[in-house]
């Protein structure tokens, strides 16, 4: 019997309980990358949490078809190509086998399908013929667009009015529209550039379109769950939205999943971070196990902050983890008591609950992590030690490394942190820890002090920014502060 789980929808902006369309069933999309260059580190976000609703669902006991597929038809991909004169299809198919190296790095799942325009083209222009006789599409010179107007629910997604959008000056003019938010489904090719023959000339799909016909094409034309980033939800899973329902008639997805950014905004980067852009640099400095770890950390909900004291954290998380693994396995072989029994393998079979708990809870997986902690800590105290010297330890029991293994597989399993070659992790951490700036300027706390006092000014002087950037420039440095009802400020390292 699968888990029950809750999930936030964005369609009702609410926490429901999920309900698959098949009972056991999880028929999952995931948006996936264009493939124009080597993957930017911002995206890593979307393809753990894609990876993790995964596992989740797998690991509650449910059969999931995961989708994700690979822009691999976009102007930047042509254009890219053109300049180093290469064939653009083969030119994205090099990236889509780097942006694979770096999911397998990241300790990600394989999904059970990830499609690619170029292999999509027939569906693709199926479902646009299916637009056009519904009478939500129409054609000029070649050119295929989406009547918005003729679509009643448009904005149902992103809760956007299409009067509000009409008037916006944010929609490009064409002339060839019949409305503002018209949208493109297909294009006509210009000269030189890679061409399908269709019902409206040579040409190629535009973006939206090759979500819905993928999705179609793999989970049915009503599926479960749809994931993405938050930028994503107008247009484009809006427009996706739009054209499902009106190619097939149905409902599109029950519910949408967004993940929020990973912001770099704010965050001074240090020499050491400066230049890492892509995934693979940071995975060739830091190891991929970290990167993980670190987009672990926050909810899926929650913007992430990218810092240094971040990445350190992860690194030092992504160490105990894999040490205590290493020294569990050497504590199994040495010190166990065959014939005693233990009364913390009830509270590490709490653990366990409460674990699954979280997890069916809108994917609360640093809810989750943290009981896996909870159970390092427990067990490095009494039966755990550094130098392997056991004489002052408790034994382990049977029942009690069950009790371990168990929730060490569900952790494994539900949110990837624990890779298979512990020994070969702490040497990437080594690798991390070196590479790691180790210069960082700790404030003394005179200084911290006074910069309280500047941000309780600025704040008694309505100098709004100025006390946010106080309280910015200390987070960069580590320093939380907080603030009493009472007025007083309270601060710590993080
Ligand atoms: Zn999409």
């Amino acid at each position: 019997m699968a888990e029950k789980v809750q999930i936030f929808n964005n369609l009702t902006r609410s926490k429901l309980p999920f309900v698959p369309v098949i009972a056991g069933e999880v028929k999952f999309y995931s948006c996936g990358p264009t493939v124009y260059d080597f993957i930017h580190v911002g995206n890593a976000r979307a393809l753990i949490v894609g990876d993790l609703i995964h596992r989740i669902f797998k690991t509650l006991g449910y059969h999931v078809t995961f989708v994700r597929n690979f822009t691999d038809v976009d102007d930047k991909i042509i254009n890219k190509a053109k300049e180093k004169n290469e064939d653009a299809l083969a030119y994205a198919k090099r990236f889509i086998n780097e942006c694979n190296i770096d999911m397998n790095e990241l300790g990600m799942l394989p999904a059970t399908h990830t499609p690619i325009v170029s292999e999509t083209i027939p569906e693709i222009i199926n479902l646009i013929e299916d637009i056009i006789k519904n009478g939500f599409g129409y054609v000029v010179e070649g050119e295929v667009f989406f009547h918005v107007p003729a679509f009643r629910s448009y904005g149902k997604l992103s809760k956007k009015k299409l009067e509000q959008l009409e008037h916006g000056n944010r929609v490009e003019v064409d002339d060839k529209k019949k409305h503002p938010s018209d949208f493109v489904l297909w294009k006509p090719a210009k000269e030189g550039e890679i061409f399908w023959q269709s019902p409206w000339g040579k040409g190629r799909p535009g973006w939206h379109i090759e979500c819905s016909a993928m999705s179609k094409k793999y989970l049915g034309e009503t599926f479960d769950i749809h994931h993405g980033g938050v930028d994503l939800m107008f247009p484009h899973h809006e427009n996706e939205i739009a054209q499902s329902e009106a190619g097939n008639g149905k409902t599109y997805c029950n519910y949408w999943c967004h993940h929020e950014f990973l912001n770099f905004g704010d965050t001074k980067m240090s020499k050491s971070l400066g230049n890492v852009v892509t995934i693979r640099q940071f995975t060739d400095k830091f190891g991929g196990v970290v990167l993980r770890q670190l987009l672990l950390s926050a909810h899926y909900r929650t913007v992430m902050v990218w810092s240094e004291q971040a990445i350190e954290r992860a690194i030092s998380d992504v160490e105990r983890i894999h040490k205590f693994v290493i020294h569990f396995k050497i504590a199994k072989s040495k010190n166990v008591d065959s014939s005693g029994s233990d009364e913390l393998t009830g509270k590490i079979a709490d653990l366990v609950n409460k674990m699954k708990k979280d997890l069916s809870n809108d994917f609360n997986v640093p809810g989750a992590i943290a009981h896996y902690f909870s159970m390092i800590r427990m067990i490095n105290r009494d039966y755990l030690d550094e130098q392997l010297d056991f004489s002052h330890k408790k034994k382990l029991t049977p029942d009690l490394i069950k009790a371990i293994e168990e929730m060490t597989l569900l952790t494994k399993n539900a949110v990837g942190m624990i890779y298979d070659n512990p020994e070969e992790v702490l040497k990437t951490v080594e690798r991390a820890k070196k590479n790691i700036s180790k210069q960082e300027q700790k404030l003394s706390s005179e200084t911290i002090e006074q910069l309280i006092i500047e941000r309780k000014e600025a704040r008694i002087a309505k100098n709004w920014s100025r006390a946010d950037e106080i309280r910015k420039e200390l987070d960069a440095s580590g320093i939380i502060l907080k603030d009493s009802p009472d007025g007083t400020v309270t601060w710590s390292y993080k």
